[in-house]
């Protein structure tokens, strides 16, 4: 029988100390191949433990590489973790600030512009006007306004644009407009290029006067004349800032093609009526009728939610009369009813029934 040399032996022994307490001293001492061949085979897992320590005892063993391995992932994923508390502090600040912003007293002169000005507000319970306050106090802290084309931006230009967009979102959350950063103002309406495919297939550039322009990188254009006349004028169907942020509500879900992101209305709900109504909508338009929502909603699928938003805030009895489907489906996206502000029958447009 073969006696193991006192250096292994003690290296076992205080192995096998730490990975197995129960072991007794005297085994520690009079271990011979035997013996150790024995625990070998009743507990692989002890022996590979034994080996592990032993080379830690070592010195420059395998965990001594292992925690520098370690200590090396740790320190490479630092940069990471830094990124993530720093975007969950912003998060945090910014759902702060938007609190501290929304409890701020609302200016006497911008509630002035609102009474005087936009013609709906008046007619909004006194929940929704001071909802509404709230949301334009955080809309206004959050978005930059420009004039273009000379144009000098007022406070009450501000106020009433964010009033209007913010009429969307009544009851629609405290995001307000998370993607939009800048709201670039026109005296009137303005002149854009573009480059459109004719049905020969060849490219043909064309000039267009616009009212307004929605981009998903976080602008909206719009022309102010257009604006105030929308804002006085809450009943005629055509509103320039409900169309544009329809559009930016649309382009959240991250495509603008007429099915935002929905919290309250289903997928195949939205898809069976929209589809069923901007087909008609399209029909009627290749036949000249008149209808209740404007046929520049039958361009496509975004065009038609945004003229649907726009009938649906400011002609919401006949919306409802003619498409009671798609009126009901706004009614759960937007979660209200504008029929409540609007007195039945104040709009002359004239339409004919849907289906
Ligand atoms: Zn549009």
């Amino acid at each position: 029988m073969q006696m193991i040399p006192i250096l292994v032996k003690n290296r076992i022994t205080t192995t096998a100390a730490a990975a197995k307490p129960e072991l007794s001293l005297g085994h520690k001492l009079n271990l011979t191949e035997n013996s150790i061949g024995g625990n070998i085979k009743m507990s692989r897992s002890s022996y590979v433990r034994v080996k592990a320590v032993n080379n830690c005892l070592s010195g420059s063993g395998l965990c001594g590489r292992l925690t520098s391995l370690q200590g090396k992932k740790m320190i490479a994923l630092l940069p990471l973790v830094a990124v993530i508390a720093a975007i969950f502090v912003y998060f945090y600040y910014m759902k702060w600030r938007d609190q501290w912003v929304r409890s701020r007293p609302f200016p006497e002169e911008w509630l002035a512009y609102l009474t005087e000005a936009l013609a709906v507000y008046s007619c909004l319970s006194l929940q929704e006007q001071h909802r509404l306050r709230q949301l334009i106090l955080v809309f206004l802290a959050r978005k930059r306004f420009y004039g273009c084309a000379g144009l000098v931006v007022t406070d009450q230009m501000r106020v009433i644009i964010a009033a209007e967009a913010c009429l969307l979102l009544l009851n629609h959350g405290w995001a307000v407009y998370p993607k939009l950063s800048s709201v670039l103002i026109y005296p009137s309406a303005f002149r854009v290029t573009r480059e459109e495919l004719q049905p020969d297939g060849v490219v043909k550039s064309s000039e267009h006067h616009v009212l307004g322009e929605s981009w998903g990188s976080g602008r909206v254009i719009l022309s102010w004349d257009d604006v105030e006349s929308g804002a006085t004028d809450f009943t005629d169907g055509h509103n320039v800032v409900l169309h544009e942020f329809a559009h930016q509500l649309d382009a959240e879900s991250g495509t603008t093609n007429g099915a935002p992101r929905l919290r309250h209305n289903t997928y195949k709900s939205w898809s069976k009526v929209f589809m069923e109504n901007f087909e008609d909508l399209r029909e009627r338009s290749r036949r000249h009728q008149t209808t209740v929502m404007d046929t520049y909603g039958a361009t496509n699928p975004a065009e038609f939610f945004a003229v649907a938003t726009e009938t649906f805030f400011e002609e919401p009895h006949q919306l409802y009369e003619t498409r009671p489907e798609l009126y009901n489906e706004l009614c759960q996206y937007y979660q209200l009813d504008p029929r409540h502000w609007h007195p039945k029958g104040a709009s002359q447009n004239t339409h004919t029934p849907y289906k």
